[in-house]
């Protein structure tokens, strides 16, 4: 339930209505808003059903949430969170874009990428050292070494880096390197993996599971919120759908639908969402339009080459174009890459 206080309760009003809350043992979650000031309460069902709220001073309404995710939920948080990285704003007028190779192969091959990308506007580089694939004998990552060169390319040419977490027990090794978790696909219901992620204050970058709901992807990152970290940020990229010609159905519609359901910044990956490097300039000019808060997007020095992912990836030069036409989409949508 969501107690919406009139603009004119006073902070003694507001007071009295989250002490009466606790007395009922139930938790808050309060949203002061430029005009309005809104009390989550959070707990027992029963408990909540049973709270009368409405003839208090200062009380304009209360609304009954229906959904199960509660702190991520727009409803109790109106207003757009923006996550700071390292002092990259995400969910602000800025469209920040993250780019680099699928997975770290080596330092000649991320440093060619991280020029690149930081030249054509992009604040992060991507790359995995732990990769999550399909067959155990595909490459599985440089591990450490990877994180290492990434750190290093990235500081280089001065972009943050986000790279894949697989392991609850890598986060304070990842976290050594790293500026933003990147929870993928595959882990998004790792549910103590996000329990522990929720238990450090680095920002977490939340993939849409292959499968998932909105409603479970939410749920994900209410795990994550619930545990005490509040830097959390969506990404959609693509969901399996009956459709074999690209490699998942990215879903744009996803965009509207976190903007409308949750106050947490979503960002959209095109090169995952299409497998297909063609698509990719396309579905990232979409993706603005549609609303998201940044891109990430896989480009590689060589991609008829590259470990994984190379049908996907775009080359350096291709991307430094994209990113010319995407400026000038974001602008006409009132952002700024
Ligand atoms: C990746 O970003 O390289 C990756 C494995 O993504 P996803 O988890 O979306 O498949
Ligand atoms: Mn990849």
């Amino acid at each position: 339930m969501i107690i919406v206080m009139k603009p004119s309760a006073t902070k003694e009003d507001i007071d009295k209505v989250i002490a009466k809350v606790k007395q009922n043992g139930l938790d808050i979650n309060l949203s002061k808003g430029a005009e309005t000031t809104i009390v989550g309460v959070i707990g027992n069902k029963k408990k909540i059903a049973n709270l009368q709220m409405n003839m208090m001073r200062g009380v304009e309404k209360t609304v009954r949430i229906t959904e199960k995710y509660k702190l991520v939920s727009r409803n109790f948080h109106p207003e757009d969170t923006v996550v700071d990285v390292d002092g990259v704003k995400i969910g602000g007028k800025d469209i920040v874009v993250m780019a680099g190779p699928c997975s770290v192969e080596s330092e000649k091959q991320l440093d060619t990428a991280a020029e690149a990308v930081a030249k054509a506007g992009a604040k992060f580089l991507r790359g995995g050292a732990f990769k999550p694939r399909t067959s155990p004998y595909d490459f599985q990552g440089l591990a450490e070494d990877g994180l290492k060169m990434m750190r290093k390319s990235a500081d280089k040419f001065g972009l943050k880096v986000v790279t894949e977490i697989v392991d609850k027990d890598d986060i304070d090794l990842i976290g050594a390197y790293a500026d933003l978790f990147q929870v993928g696909a595959r882990n998004m219901q790792n549910f103590q993996m996000l329990k522990a992620l929720g238990k450090q204050q680095k920002p977490v970058l939340l993939k849409r599971g292959l499968s998932a709901t909105i409603s479970e992807w939410l749920n994900a990152a209410e795990y994550i919120v619930s545990g005490g970290n509040s830097n959390v940020i969506l990404c959609e990229r693509g969901i399996r759908t009956y459709e074999t010609f690209t490699r998942n159905t990215l879903d744009l519609s996803a965009v509207a639908a976190v903007k409308e359901l949750s106050h947490l910044p979503i960002i959209v990956d095109p090169s995952h969402g299409t497998g297909r490097w063609q698509m990719v300039a396309p579905m990232s000019r979409a993706a603005i339009a549609a609303g998201c808060d940044g891109l990430i997007i896989e480009v590689h020095p060589h991609p008829e080459s590259a470990l994984s992912d190379g049908d996907q990836s775009l080359t350096p030069k291709k991307f430094g174009q994209i990113m010319e036409e995407l400026r000038k989409i974001a602008e006409v949508m009132g952002r700024k890459i």
